[in-house]
């Protein structure tokens, strides 16, 4: 093969060039600290107040409304704790899914440690919850409801405007993780009905390191980090402007392509499953067929160890990742796909490879060929694994 596959697009993408190069400036000529008052710092300052009114516009919030993080995982545990210590006193209770990545379950369970109570809310075997869950868990001492848009995982996307027509009549703040939609489908504060959403740069061709969280005006929080002030006391630590920078530019790219990407990876992705059901077969697609993100493949070969699979396909060249192992960053098998129903067997059977803007039909060929060949060495050497 001359070139090497990735087909892990959900682990982190790849940054665009145009990305890099709009960075560059941000690390030697306009180096300025953003609250410094002299030119240098103006300077800097007046990029980071673009992006954030580039970003508030992309998903119809105000500029007051955006706030700058290192990633999903600051912005999600922002969320979460920020809301636990801003609403303690009123209660200590928790709602959210069996579902959601480790940036949410463990600042859950560590909250647990100072008597707050979370309840997990289960998926069905397409890996979508039922909102009549929500409403029918919600008590007086329930402070937050965190849903996230799409699974990781295994992509299937939750009725997130429901849940919130649930929340709001109940007048609890609801957060969603959209670190894999953001950038990928239309993400829309004011439609989602949400109060609370949490954003990554690198998920979208941006750089590694900055994320977003948006906090709808009104919402009770209290400040993640604490120190010189910045980002109106909520967030304090020196900006990272190049990182911000790259998250401009990074949003401005995918929102030219929403209208054309999402459509040409779906008809990818659909073909991939397609050819894979043919040969070598004997599959099953894990999360919702249709609800689901548009770069997002989940299968389990039956009779076929994951890891056995991704290892070979790493040798050929294609990088996927496990249900079997760390793809959510967690460790240990996939609790997404336990939650779904699957067996322990079925689990150590999944593999889960995401397309990207890169990706090509003759990519998604030699991917399915080696995949075949493997799994149909690997059926013969363990029929009953
Ligand atoms: N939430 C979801 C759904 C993710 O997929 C990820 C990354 O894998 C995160 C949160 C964490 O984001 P970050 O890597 O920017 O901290």
């Amino acid at each position: 093969m001359d070139r090497k596959i990735y087909l892990d697009h959900a682990a982190t993408t790849p940054v665009d060039p145009r990305v890099a190069e709009a960075m560059m400036p941000f690390f030697t000529e306009c180096f300025g600290n953003p609250s410094s008052q002299h030119s240098f710092g103006r300077d800097a300052k007046e990029t980071v107040e673009s992006v954030r009114g580039q970003i508030a516009l992309l998903i119809n919030a105000d500029p007051d409304e955006i706030v700058f993080t290192s990633g999903g995982t600051e912005s999600d545990n922002f969320a979460i704790k920020g809301s636990a210590f801003a609403n303690m006193n009123r209660g200590r209770h928790i709602i959210t899914t069996a579902i959601e990545h480790h940036a949410v379950l463990d600042p859950c369970s560590f909250l647990e440690r100072f008597g707050f109570e979370t309840t997990y809310i289960p998926v069905n075997s397409n890996g979508i919850i039922d909102p009549a869950d929500i409403e029918n868990a919600i008590t007086d001492r329930t402070i937050l409801v965190s849903v996230m848009h799409a699974n990781n995982e295994m992509g299937s996307i939750q009725p997130i405007s429901e849940i919130s027509s649930i929340t709001k009549k109940r007048g609890i703040p609801f957060h969603t993780d959209a670190v894999q939609t953001f950038g990928h489908i239309p993400v829309d504060v004011k439609q989602l009905g949400v109060d609370m959403l949490s954003i990554s740069g690198h998920k979208i061709y941006g750089p590694k390191g900055i994320g977003v969280i948006y906090i709808k005006k009104g919402t009770k929080i209290t400040p993640f980090m604490h120190g010189g002030g910045q980002e109106r006391g909520l967030r304090s630590s020196t900006l990272n402007v190049p990182g911000i920078a790259g998250l401009g530019k990074a949003a401005e790219i995918a929102a030219s392509l929403i209208d054309t990407e999402p459509g040409r990876q779906i008809a990818l992705r659909d073909y991939f499953i397609k050819i894979l059901a043919e040969n070598p077969g004997d599959l099953k697609l894990n999360g919702h067929p249709v609800q689901r993100l548009p770069n997002n493949i989940n299968i389990s070969f039956n009779n076929t160890d994951g890891e056995y699979l991704m290892a070979g396909m790493d040798i050929a060249g294609i990088a996927c990742s496990t249900g079997s192992a760390c793809s959510s960053g967690g460790s240990g098998p996939s609790h997404v796909l336990h939650a779904m129903g699957l067996s322990d067997r079925m689990v150590g059977c999944s593999i889960r490879l995401t397309i990207g803007r890169s990706t090509t039909s003759k990519e998604i060929d030699t991917a399915a060929e080696i995949i075949a060949a493997l799994v149909k060495k690997a059926r013969a050497m363990t029929p009953n694994f």
